[in-house]
């Protein structure tokens, strides 16, 4: 079915697109600017300040010196949660052209990111802005004469490292608590998607945040992301990207000054349906798991396990789902699915499909690149693949469904952990034993049970294994922006 209503006629202006360092938009120190791209056609949609080590330099200065002399965590934690909190209207009343630049630079759906994505980047500034004004210590009871208590401070300088698939959602879950903990920062953004992380810079200054707090760099990962990471002067790196990324900026930050670093990797994530399962109801979900956002997610359900007895049922359904998808422009109303975002990735999808077709899997449906411009690829379902095939094992990070066979439940459990990854899982059953014996049994980050890709600024995410270190949004990411001080006080005498 086609999808025919235009929604928004680009182009929409580009207007921020130098480097935001101490409350202005600077040209990189060396003059030079770098393309960011349309992928529906994969034309040039803006050129963009390229920074580079010495602007990584100016922007953690001023991040230093908002953190060193104030205002920020000087200010009383009710006034920096207003702030937030005045950000999170702006987002709301510039919802449709913060999505359509989202839309237009990243190629997801217009609909996804004006519905779904940019409520929740307000809804992250509020969730953490409620937080500002409830860090507090503890008092501690301590064997002797004192006075014990703790302190939790704001670390200082983080530098923050994202990637392209959701670039705003990734703003949020590092921007929103290091703000709210009383933190200033450098941010590195993606190089394919630059453009909404300036806009929403822009508005945060609107909302009150003093210059220097945020300070927002775009460029490429080797120059701009590595002098960010061994910077001497950043107290604490935060990074969402790839598992071999990851181990650069781990090492980096080791060599440098052993800045605490917490990691968002890959995944290669298990969905698994029981023979109980609501069969409809799990199709539709595995399909949402692995297609959303272009299947450009970490933690996509990406190895979709199924009970032998509903096979043949499942694999016929999902491949009729999967003919069924809508793709085609982001701007059009109805549209489940956009390009890839660069040629890169789309090269790269296509080679896992080919090595798909040649181990031999089953290719159901799709297979090809849709259409004769820009990074689209069609829906594409495997059935029959075996653990042992490439597929199965690396993550393709595309609109590739992978369906696999399973006998018995401790058979899917080992099955299901046998990878380097551990980001998310997702259980299908109606059998409450069965659903409690997988969640404990799986090594993964987060366990959906006959749902998937709930989030929720409330719901930590992170992963087990080679997929990360920590844990980002909710209570949990509190702590990778606080230092914990001890204040020891001898008690003239004993107090009671
Ligand atoms: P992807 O494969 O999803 O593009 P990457 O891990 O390469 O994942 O990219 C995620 C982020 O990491 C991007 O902002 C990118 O610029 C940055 N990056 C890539 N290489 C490095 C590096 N060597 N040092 C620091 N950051 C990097």
């Amino acid at each position: 079915s086609a999808a025919v209503e235009e929604l928004i006629t680009p182009p929409i202006e580009v207007t921020y697109t130098k480097n935001l360092i101490n409350g202005h938009f600077v040209d990189a120190a060396s003059g030079k600017t770098f393309p960011t791209y349309d992928p529906r056609s994969g034309e040039v949609l803006a050129h963009v300040a390229e920074g580079d080590a010495e602007d990584i330099d100016r922007a953690v200065a001023a991040a230093r010196k908002a953190f060193d002399e104030g205002p920020w965590p000087k200010m009383t934690a009710y006034e920096r949660s207003r702030v937030l909190l005045r950000f999170a209207d702006l987002v709301e009343k510039h919802n449709d052209e913060i999505s359509a630049l989202e839309s237009w630079n990243n190629g997801k759906p217009f609909e996804q990111a004006a519905k779904a994505e940019v409520p929740m980047l307000a809804r992250l500034f509020r969730y953490y802005a409620g937080w500002a004004d409830k860090i507090h210590g503890l008092t501690v009871p301590a064997d002797g004469n004192y006075h014990v208590q703790t302190l939790h401070e704001p670390i200082g300088v983080a530098g923050q490292i994202i990637p392209w698939n959701f670039p705003l959602l990734m703003f949020a879950w590092k921007v929103g608590p290091a703000l709210a903990c009383g933190n200033t920062i450098v941010l590195k953004t993606a190089e394919q998607t630059p453009l909404t992380a300036l806009y929403v810079g822009r508005l945060l200054l609107e909302a009150g945040l003093p210059p220097g707090v945020l300070n927002i760099v775009s460029g490429f990962g080797p120059t701009a992301g590595a002098a960010l990471a061994s910077h001497m002067d950043v107290d604490k790196l935060a990074f969402t990207g790839s598992t071999n990324t990851g181990k650069i900026v781990l090492e980096l930050a080791a060599r440098s000054n052993l800045k605490p670093v917490t990691l968002e990797l890959g995944g290669k994530s298990p969905f698994i349906v029981c023979e109980d399962a609501d069969i409809d109801h799990a199709v539709e979900l595995a399909h949402f798991a692995l297609f959303f956002n272009q299947g450009q997610c970490c933690c996509a359900g990406s190895r979709t396990f199924v009970h032998e007895s509903v096979y043949d049922e499942f694999t016929e359904k999902a491949k009729a789902r999967a003919l069924n998808r809508i793709v085609g422009d982001p701007f059009k109303k109805g549209v489940e699915q956009g390009p890839q975002i660069d040629s890169e990735q789309f090269k790269k999808i296509l080679k896992y499909i080919k090595s798909g077709v040649e181990s031999n899997a089953t290719l159901e449906c799709g297979g090809e690149r849709f259409g004769s411009k820009g990074y689209f690829i069609q829906p594409t379902v495997f059935s029959n693949v075996q653990d042992d095939m490439l597929i199965a094992q690396e993550e393709i990070f595309g609109p590739v469904q992978t369906i696999l066979k399973f006998k018995e439940i401790d058979e899917v459990i080992r099955r299901a952990n046998a990878s380097k990854y551990g980001l998310a899982a997702g259980v299908f059953t109606k059998n409450i034993d069965t659903a409690n014996t997988l969640t404990r049994a799986l090594r993964a980050g987060t366990v959906w049970v006959n749902c998937f890709d709930v989030f929720d600024a409330a719901i930590p995410f992170g992963g087990y294994k080679m997929s990360g270190i920590g844990r980002e949004k909710g209570i949990y990411s509190l702590s990778n922006y606080l230092q914990v001080k001890a204040v020891v006080t001898a008690l003239k005498k004993p107090a009671w």
